[in-house]
């Protein structure tokens, strides 16, 4: 019976798995098509000092409407996009459109139109030419190098490190800010941080869902703070949810705090709209996104 049963379950992650290749090619081929048919959109997340409550930055995070599947996040196909070769045409289309709202924003005299807004970059674009691109984009929307930060996450940043540095140097030389994303998942030794331009480290979001429940997050999240600190880059926390956490990233003096408890990623006038009428934005008001413009 027993025998059987692993039989039964062998034969269900065989189909589990062929219906998961199919999907993702499936997904693959349709991106083919996702920049032709505008089917992107950035939606944009703020950044907020954890002192003064005030906005400092936005994330532009891309989402694709998806005629099959409905709005799906990055979470759901940028690895597909990577793996499949697309995420250079994707990525050069996210950077031309976060500009174009930055440019946008600015002669719209938005209160949001001096604030740098953050692009996430995936490495195949750093070896695709990826300060060409910049300073073309930048120049093509007039925008100060200092508007734009570039998100990289630590766990490709590795790979080819002397590559990625010397052109993160030239990017860095340029003006344009450099964050590092999702930092704690990989395996940066301290002297690759200091060797890397960084001025920003953001601590992944799995170390901030148990902060407060396990002690041993709190005591991880210290040390990173204490090491950005060390290191004079300023540190973000994402995927702050909780009035708790958010408590305990203040008496860590954690600089930055963006997650859903502060505001939700926002198509850009969803989002200029949410901040100019009301505070709804923020779950709760003590954040009062609004009112610290
Ligand atoms: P990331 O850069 O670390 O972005 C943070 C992710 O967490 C985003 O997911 C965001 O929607 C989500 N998030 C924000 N606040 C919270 C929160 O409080 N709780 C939780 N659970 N999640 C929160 P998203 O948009 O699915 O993006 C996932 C990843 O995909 C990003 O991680 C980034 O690495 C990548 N990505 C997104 N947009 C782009 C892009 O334009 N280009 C490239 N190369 N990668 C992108
Ligand atoms: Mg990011
Ligand atoms: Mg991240
Ligand atoms: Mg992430």
């Amino acid at each position: 019976h027993a025998k059987q049963q692993s039989r039964g379950s062998v034969q269900f992650f065989h189909e589990e798995l062929n219906k998961r290749l199919l999907e993702r090619i499936q997904l693959e081929q349709e991106m083919q098509y996702a920049l032709e048919k505008n089917e992107f959109e950035l939606y944009y997340q703020p950044k907020v000092d954890i002192l003064s409550n005030q906005i400092i930055g936005i994330e532009a995070l891309l989402r694709w409407h998806h005629p099959r599947l409905g709005l799906i996040t990055g979470a759901d196909f940028i690895s597909a996009a990577a793996d499949s070769g697309q995420l250079i045409s994707i990525g050069e289309w996210v950077m031309n459109a976060a500009c174009e709202q930055a440019r946008h924003w600015h002669d719209n005299n938005s209160d949001l139109g001096g604030l740098p807004i953050a692009i996430n970059i995936a490495i195949p674009q750093v070896y695709a030419g990826l300060p060409s691109t910049l300073h073309r984009t930048l120049h093509k929307y007039d925008i100060l190098p200092s508007l734009i930060q570039l998100e990289i996450t630590e766990s490709l940043l590795i790979r080819d490190l002397e590559m990625v540095t010397s052109v993160l140097r030239e990017i860095s030389e340029s003006g344009i800010s450099i964050a590092i994303d999702d930092f704690g998942t990989g395996y940066s030794s301290l002297s690759v941080l200091k060797a890397l331009p960084i001025d920003i480290l953001k601590i992944d979001q799995s170390f901030i869902r148990d902060l407060g429940k396990t002690h041993s997050d709190t005591t991880i999240v210290a040390a990173i703070i204490n090491m950005a600190r060390a290191l004079a880059v300023r540190v973000v926390a994402e995927g702050v949810e909780t009035k708790e956490q958010l408590a305990i990233l203040r008496s860590l003096e954690c600089d930055e705090v963006q997650g859903f408890y502060i505001c939700q990623p926002l198509p850009a006038d969803a989002l200029a709209q949410q901040l100019l009428q009301t505070t709804s934005v923020c779950v709760e008001q003590q954040m009062n996104l609004h009112s610290s413009f």
